[in-house]
Order: structure tokens, then sequence, then C-alpha cells
């Protein structure tokens, strides 16, 4: 006679090409050990959800828990990515006061997160504005997942831009890494020029966060970041693409020999310019909101196959940073990690499409890409059982129910109608969400390193 199974999950597992109805995944410790349809295997611990989709938990690709409040950020955002179903959180370099640019400044980082996240997290390195380009070998033995250099400058220490020069000679390095890097893709000059004149004729009202920062500013950034891919044999990465043409440009240069790939973020599948007039500050991110008709081209990208992955940006200003009357002055940034499943389900529902689509970009081809495979991003067995369990249901997202710090309790997505919400969330094997209360841990997640290069 065999083992028990420790738990067994009943419902309908959505895989990446299929929806098995009346299915089970069988855990056990902390690693998928079965799955199958009809009579489930006896467990100690039999979870029924039947009727309802067990998916593989969420891995959120793109995110920044620490931009406004440095590392005691990780708590509350990882807090709404366990309510949320993202049991895995890929999180950004550009960290308060100090950005992960060396194997020093990581190891202190992965500290933090095995002490205080609640979900597994993945992380990325950067350099600094000069003189970082030696750091690039440390930092990917390390177990960064990617590298993530910008061309635009927020903050010259923080968040700085990386001249021509410079990405060169980081390219050519993070090249013999084999390790992507993901590149945030604006043009600094053009941006600068018309953000100076839009505020020079008093024009500081929302619409014009997205007139000073059009899709040529993207574009531009776009050809000169894979030129330099092309040059070094980099895997160069668009960090976010908010304009179909951004994904038309990665599969030029693939068919040239690049490695060029880009991203989709959520807000880009549909949200657009009339949302920020409405939302003001709260709905400024960068790039910017589109028009609805380059939704559409968004989602044609994506049925085309031309789209890496979706992520969040989730990017949780406090709600002071983003109520200034003065667009200009706002944080640039969404909360969107604790909506990321509904969200990104009520979408593909809405558009007749199958809930596997979200098994694909929003767990595999985020795992796979940021070497988190054979491990994260599926249902398969010997994978770590990382389970989020959907439900239909018919509901107004509230920013109020978001479990992150106070002040990060607001949503772009308050008010919007979604038709399914997340019933349990499972890190390796336990409930740490079940669907009201989380049930984990700050230090129930760890810092998970690259698998593969
Ligand atoms: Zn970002």
């Amino acid at each position: 006679m065999t083992t028990p199974f420790d738990r067994v999950f009943l419902g309908d597992i959505v895989t990446s090409s299929e929806v098995i109805r009346a299915g089970y995944v069988a855990i056990r410790g902390e690693t998928i050990a079965a799955i199958g349809q009809g009579a489930p295997p006896p467990a100690t611990d039999t979870i029924d959800h039947t009727g309802r989709y067990i998916m593989p938990g969420l891995v959120d690709g793109h995110m920044h828990t620490s931009s406004a409040l440095g590392w005691p950020g990780i708590e509350g955002a990882t807090r709404s990515a366990a309510a949320g179903g993202v049991t895995t959180c890929v999180d950004m370099p550009y960290d308060s006061p100090q950005a992960v640019t060396s194997a020093a400044v990581l190891a202190e980082k992965i500290t933090w997160v095995n002490r205080t996240a609640h979900v597994d997290m993945a992380l990325y390195g950067t350099i600094r504005k000069t003189g970082g380009v030696d750091e690039i070998a440390g930092l990917a033995q390390a177990g960064i997942s990617a590298f993530k250099l910008s061309t635009y400058e927020y903050d010259a220490v923080r968040f700085p831009r990386i001249d021509h020069p410079t990405m060169l000679a980081a390219f050519a390095e993070i090249a013999k890494t084999g390790l992507p890097v993901a590149v945030h893709n604006e043009d600094q000059e053009l941006v600068e020029k018309l953000t100076a004149e839009a505020r020079a004729a008093g024009n500081t009202s929302p619409i014009w966060h997205c007139r000073t920062r059009p899709p040529l500013a993207e574009t531009m950034a776009d050809l000169e970041i894979f030129e330099i891919g092309l040059q070094t044999g980099a895997h160069v990465h668009i960090a976010h693409s908010s304009v179909a043409r951004g994904f038309a440009i990665a599969e030029d240069f693939r068919t040239q020999g690049g490695k060029a790939t880009g991203e989709a973020c959520i807000q880009y599948l549909c949200m657009t310019e009339e949302d920020i007039v409405r939302l003001a500050g709260r709905g400024k991110c960068n790039p910017p909101f589109r028009t609805a008709a380059e939704v559409e081209r968004m989602w044609e990208a994506l049925l085309a196959d031309k789209i890496a992955y979706v992520s969040t940006d989730h990017a949780p200003w406090p709600l002071d940073r983003k109520s200034d009357p003065d667009i200009f002055n706002c944080g640039a940034g969404l909360t969107g990690m604790q909506s990321f499943a509904p969200l990104m389900f009520t979408l593909l529902d809405e558009r007749g499409l199958s809930p596997t689509l979200m098994a694909t970009y929003c767990a595999e081809r985020p795992a796979k890409l940021h070497g988190l495979w054979p491990k994260k991003g599926a249902i398969k067995l010997g994978f770590d059982a990382d389970l989020l369990v959907m439900q239909r249901a018919d509901y107004t997202f509230d920013e109020a129910e978001i479990v992150d710090r106070p002040e990060t309790r607001w949503s772009p997505y308050h008010g919007r109608r979604m038709r399914a919400r997340v019933a349990e969330t499972i890190l390796r094997g336990r409930t740490i969400w079940n669907g009201s209360n989380v049930l984990g841990h700050p230090g129930d997640g760890k810092f998970v390193r690259r698998q593969t290069v």
C-alpha cells in the first residue's frame, strides 16, 4: 500500500494547454506529486474546490516592492501578493535608498526577503550610473534572475539613466552571463523637452502625462537597446511596452538573429487615456496609458504570440504621492498585485478567451524567462506546489480589501467589475490565503535563485 499524499486539491486544473475538468493535484511536502482526473488518491487532507479553477500560482515578473519604503516595503507588498494569488514575485532592483548594484547589496536584500516575505521572490540586479560594469558577473553568480537598466533617469542613484557607451559595455558583460537584461524604455531628451514645454504653458492636468510621453519616446528607446543587443549578443527585454509596435520591433530583431523580447503590463491591456483623466495621479504610470485602439492592437499582439509575458509593474506609492493636482508632481506607478489574478481572468473571460492564457502569460512564460523553470510557473510533477484557486464571482473590486500597508490601499481598478476572485493561495504546499485572510507569516516566502541560464 502506498503512503497517502499530504494534500489533494480537487477542481478544474488549468495548465497552459488545457483545462482538466474534475481533476486533482496531489502534494507531498512542498512538491506536486501527482496530477490526474477522476477519483482522487488517498491523502491526509483533501480540499474540495469542485467547480473552481486550480491554476499555477502566478509569477509576477515585474514589480517594485521597495521603491517607496525600501526593503520594509517587501512585507506588505508580498502580503498582498498572497491575497492576490501571486506566489512568486520578481522584484526590481531600484530600491530606496540603495539599488541592488552588487553581490554584497544583493546578499543583504536576500536576508531581508527570507525574514519578511510572504511569497517566494526572485530578484533583479542593476548597475550604478558609472563604474558598475565590474559587478555584473558577481550579481549573476549570486543568483539574480535578470538585470534591469534604464534609458531614462528618475534618480541618479536609485534609478539612473545608463548612457550608450556604458550600456554597450554592460550588455557585453551581461551577454557572457547568459541572463536577460530588461530595460526601461523611454527617450530622456524627448520626454524632458515635451514636459518642460507643457509645464511652461501651464498644461499640468492628467492628460499631459500621456502627451509628454508619446509612443515615439518608447519605440526610439526600443530601437537603441535592441541595436546594442544585436551587437553584443545580449538577450534584451523591453521591461514594458504600452504599444504593439514595441513587440513588432522585437520580432524584427529576432528575425535578424537578436535575442529580443518585450513584456506587457496588464494595464496596457485594459486602461486608456480616458482612465488617467478619470483617475488623475492614481492613473499615472510610465509608459502611460494609450488609446482604446492601441489596447486592441495589444490584444492582437498577445494572441499572435508576440508578447513574452504579462506583469503588473506593481509600485505601491503611498496615496499622498499620487494626489497632487499637478500630474508631473505625482509618483509614477500603480498598485496591481492583489488585482492581478481577478483582472487577468476577467479580461480573458470578457473576450471569450481561455484561462489557459493566464497560466501561460502570468506563470509559465515569466518563470521561463527568469530561469525559475522547472520549479515555478506550472502545475507539473516535481514543481513547487504553488497554486491559485479561482472562483467565479460577480463583484466590484474594492481597494479597501487590499492587505498591504494602509497608505497603499488604493487601486486604479477600484470599482471595476470582476468575474472571479482568489479563493485560496498555496505556497509550496501550504495555504497562505483562504479567500478572506492571510494565513501565512513573514518569512514563509524565500529567495529563489535563477535555476538555469
Ligand atoms: Zn517597473
